[in-house]
């Protein structure tokens, strides 16, 4: 499995999540190139621990584990896989 950042991300790029995550799994970060351009961050499906940090850190209560993305955000889902599948090409 792994976490899931949804649709309260976009515009808000809070970047708590990024603080706390073990594995630096969730990207782009503010001193990464592109962070300014990113609509929101997102979750590395490959590299998540399932370590259930970031969901307390979000101020906006984007994050979500994968089996628990409520259903009009199951997109998302996607969207994070797509992001890593985009960069690594
Ligand atoms: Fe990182 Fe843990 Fe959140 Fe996965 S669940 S993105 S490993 S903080």
């Amino acid at each position: 499995m792994t976490y899931v950042i949804n649709e309260p991300c976009i515009g808000t790029k809070d970047s708590s999540c990024v603080e706390v995550c073990p594995v630096d799994c969730i990207h782009p970060t503010p001193d990464e190139p592109g962070f300014a351009e990113a609509e929101m961050l997102y979750i590395d499906p490959a590299e998540c621990i399932d370590c259930d940090a970031c969901v307390e850190a979000c101020p906006v209560d984007a994050i979500t584990a994968g089996d628990q993305v409520p259903p009009e955000w199951e997109k998302y889902i996607q969207i994070n896989a797509a992001y890593y599948e985009q960069v690594s090409s």
